[in-house]
């Protein structure tokens, strides 16, 4: 993987926590490969932090769409 932080020029989705952000949000830009191809994600800040936390096993394989918010439910017990 190959990441870095940039301004969106575009609005994106955060592939971990599925929000929305506005064009000029600093985001993570990283491209993933898997299944032949790849693909380019972006997450939020806020994910960037929690990836740093979360044990690697978790993402053993990957990480999925949304699966930083489930990640947060399951150790903190958030509900909505
Ligand atoms: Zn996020």
């Amino acid at each position: 993987m190959n990441e870095k932080i940039v301004k969106i020029r575009k609005p994106r989705q955060c592939h971990g926590c599925l929000e929305k952000y506005p064009v000029g949000t600093k985001m993570e830009h990283g491209v993933h490969f898997g299944e032949g191809t790849a693909y380019s994600v972006y997450f939020c800040l806020e994910c960037v932090d929690m990836i740093k936390i979360i044990p690697r096993d978790f993402f053993q394989d990957g990480i999925f769409e949304g699966d930083i918010t489930e990640w947060v439910l399951y150790e903190f017990g958030v509900r909505e």
